[in-house]
């Protein structure tokens, strides 16, 4: 079955391409497709948004990611402010930064990666599916891999490496993303 990605971001695209291959010819977005504001209050609401946008225009089976980091010593945030913590135009190394600044000093780094997954189907049934991953903020930014807070978000499991230092692969099974997806792919079975 055909599913289109709605999202311009090639570092989802690519993880999301992978997670899904085997199971679904995987489309991207057209590069013109225009980008879609993510104005809702929750992740549930804009992958709502970015999914149904996408349908509206392709009449496609489409799947948005839409995906926050909660810190529980700053009561819960980014969360749906993550992409934009460190201001509307921030760029992924911004957001580390002053995360890592907002922490300074604080013992509790607790902290979760949610993806919430929104599936509209040929016929427009829309199912929402989340992921969620808890871990820690790190010291210090460490890796190069990944994208946006990778190099400061140390999963359970991962041995005390940032997903920064894991490899796609590894991130790929233990993701937030991962996870969600998985609940996606057993919903269709
Ligand atoms: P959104 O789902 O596009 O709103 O993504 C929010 C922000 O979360 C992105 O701009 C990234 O900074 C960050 N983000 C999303 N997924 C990941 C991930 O897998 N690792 C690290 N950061 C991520």
């Amino acid at each position: 079955m055909k599913i289109i990605l709605a999202t311009h971001n090639i570092h989802k695209r690519d993880e999301l391409s992978k997670l899904l291959s085997g199971n679904f010819d995987v489309e991207v977005l057209p590069s013109d497709f225009p980008e879609i504001e993510e104005t809702g209050s929750t992740l549930e609401e804009n992958a709502r948004i970015k999914a149904g946008t996408v349908y509206e225009a392709l009449r496609l089976p489409t799947l948005a990611d839409d995906t926050g980091l909660e810190v529980e010593a700053l009561g819960g945030a980014p969360g749906v402010y993550t992409a934009r913590y460190a201001g509307e135009n921030a760029i992924y190394n911004d957001n580390c930064i002053k995360l890592l600044q907002e922490l300074e000093g604080k013992s509790n780094r607790n902290a979760l990666f949610k993806t919430t997954l929104c599936f509209i189907d040929t016929d427009g049934t829309e199912q929402l599916f989340t992921g969620i991953v808890a871990g820690e903020i790190a010291i210090e930014a460490r890796g190069s891999n990944g994208f946006g807070y990778d190099p400061v978000f140390i999963p359970d499991g991962s041995g005390g490496r940032t997903f920064a230092e894991l490899s796609a692969e590894e991130k790929n099974i233990m993701s937030h993303r991962a996870r969600a997806i998985q609940i996606f792919l057993d919903s269709l079975s």
